[in-house]
């Protein structure tokens, strides 16, 4: 059953979330305050988080920013102010999605359900092969079971060319699927990261070239064997 931690101090607000999200089937646990938001992410991430800005104790930003060094599973950020939303979708913080108060819990719901069908689509997939493993809970990737340390944005663009292998990605695209915020990132940026990837796949199992590069078009992750 796919779990959902709620974060909000106002009781209100959080039990009408809590019963709508039950009620379309969601296993749903509340939290009232950062510390204990952050404690749970980390222990054991929720398939979602709806995370509030204002929080007692440690404010939603900081719990996303910590969070964030231990899963990738999705956030969905509650904020009131809209000024917030270029921060909380940004690079430094990298939240799915965010929802403004007030909104109405349907809407809510509507979110939560396509940030997971985004984020389980691709789980389902049967497509990474198995000397690669992307553990999406915490960001570890590893290959012939040895960690390949990767950043965040070096997994999140190996994640998007594993779950179509073969499939071509052109830098644009990449920009758009892998990078939360796009407004600073050049296309030659992808290249540098995706020469990183490479290296680093390269160190761990230099037999097979896992990222092919098509010249004029993009990058298309390949199979062993494939
Ligand atoms: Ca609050």
């Amino acid at each position: 059953m796919t779990r959902i931690l709620v974060v909000e101090d106002e009781d209100d607000i959080a039990s009408v979330l809590v019963d709508y999200l039950r009620h379309a089937g969601y296993d749903t646990e509340r939290v009232a305050d950062g510390e204990s938001a952050l404690e749970r992410m980390v222990a054991n991430p929720p398939d979602l988080t709806l995370l509030d800005v204002m929080l007692p104790r440690l404010d939603g930003m900081a719990v996303l920013q910590r969070a964030r060094q231990h899963t990738a599973r999705p956030v969905i950020m509650l904020t009131a102010r809209i000024e917030e939303v270029d921060r909380l979708l940004g690079l430094e913080l990298g939240a799915d999605d965010y929802v403004c108060k007030p909104f109405s819990p349907r809407e809510v719901v509507a979110r939560v359900r396509a940030v997971l069908r985004r984020s389980l689509d691709g789980e389902a997939l049967p497509s990474v092969p198995k000397r690669l493993m992307l553990d999406d809970a915490h960001w570890r990737a590893t290959l012939d079971g040895a960690p390949l340390n990767l950043t965040r944005l070096e997994f999140r663009l190996l994640q998007v060319l594993a779950r179509q292998p073969g499939r071509i990605f052109s830098r644009s695209q990449l920009l758009d699927l892998a990078y939360e915020d796009t407004a600073d990132v050049t296309e030659r940026a992808v290249d540098s990261h995706i020469k990183n990837l490479r290296r680093k796949l390269a160190a761990s199992g230099p037999s097979h070239d896992w990222i092919r590069s098509v010249y004029g078009v993009g990058f298309a992750f390949e199979e062993p064997g494939g």
